[in-house]
């Protein structure tokens, strides 16, 4: 998988996520904010394929495909390029996504696909980069990159790329709803930061029964402890997400709750047949586009195969 040449590709398969805690502090200086942010990865996943290429070159397949941008914008073309500069060679790659994560969703997609794509180009390129210069390109990429690279569930500090991993004693259940339109992550913020105006913000701290529920793997106790600071900015940018969190908390869901900056929703089931019940109501629901099973935690970013393309 680690040769370079010209007949092989490499493909991996990266999860989404959900924040089951997402603190935010006040506005720093430089205009981010600092951040307590557990993230879980889900069973949701994009997949990214390195081949070589004279130039570097992005496709994208999937439902949302035409949503995501196919120049060096993409989170996966600038992670090749990291890794190129870093080791002094030219990004002559091409990167095919099969897209199945929502796109600006609150899910950590984009970030997700760099995740993958420095992941198949390390290997395409047999450049042997170690997981801590790995991590060092993820957290220049953005502050959800490093852990689409871990995975599992972890802890995020500063905004939120410094990681602490976390251990999961079990396995959730979880639906999620996808709206019709996105979200941007820094207009949230922005509504964040305008709700807040006047208000003594506190610093963000990890919450204790979260950490609890996940380390036990008990659904009923994380249901209750979940949180997420910018669902009233969601909701506020996004109010019809409302009815989906009321459709999805009547059908059966422990909780229901806003997945990082929206607008995907999130909720959690007691067990499989609860998820597949909840997901097949909100479906009916009129109150999002679409809903999908997803269990975590899930593996980060990894190789799922080489393949011969020639
Ligand atoms: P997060 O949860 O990290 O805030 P998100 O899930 O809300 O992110 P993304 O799906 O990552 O949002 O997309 C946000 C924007 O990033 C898109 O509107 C798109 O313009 C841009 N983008 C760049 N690279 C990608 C990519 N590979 N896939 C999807 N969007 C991408």
């Amino acid at each position: 998988m680690t040769e370079s040449d010209e007949h092989v590709s490499v493909t991996v398969r990266v999860p989404a996520k959900v924040n089951v805690q997402l603190a935010v502090g006040p506005a720093r200086l430089d205009g981010f904010h600092d951040l307590a942010n557990v993230f879980l990865a889900v069973g949701l996943y994009d997949e990214v394929t390195a081949a070589p290429a004279e130039k570097l070159r992005i496709t994208c397949e999937g439902p949302d495909a035409g949503l995501v941008p196919l120049d060096r914008t993409n989170l996966a073309a600038r992670a090749a390029e990291a890794l190129a500069e870093r080791y002094g060679r030219t990004p002559d790659v091409h990167l095919h996504i099969t897209k199945d994560i929502p796109v600006a969703g609150g899910m950590a997609g984009g970030s997700a696909d760099g995740a993958a794509a420095l992941v198949a180009c390390d290997a395409l390129w047999g450049t042997g980069a170690s997981r801590d210069v790995l991590l060092e390109i993820c957290a220049e990429l953005g502050s959800d990159v490093p852990f689409s690279l871990v995975g599992g569930a972890a802890l995020g500090t500063g905004r939120g790329e410094r990681l602490t991993a976390l251990e999961v004693g079990g396995t959730f259940h979880w639906v999620f709803a996808t709206a019709a339109r996105g979200l941007s992550t820094p207009a949230v913020f922005r509504e964040f930061d305008r709700l807040g105006e006047g208000v003594d913000i506190p610093a963000p701290v990890a919450s204790r029964p979260v950490l609890d529920a996940l380390a036990k793997g008990d659904a009923a106790a994380l249901a209750v402890a979940v949180s997420n600071d910018l669902q009233p900015a969601a909701l506020s940018l996004f109010p019809e997400l409302a009815d989906t969190l009321a459709a999805g908390r009547a059908a059966g869901a422990l909780t229901g709750l806003v997945s990082g900056s929206g607008p995907t929703t999130a909720f959690l089931a007691a067990d499989a047949n609860a998820a597949a019940e909840i997901a097949a109501v909100l479906r009916a629901s009129g109150t999002c586009a679409s809903a999908r099973v997803a269990e975590a935690p899930a593996a980060g970013a990894g190789a799922a195969g080489a393949t011969a393309v020639a």
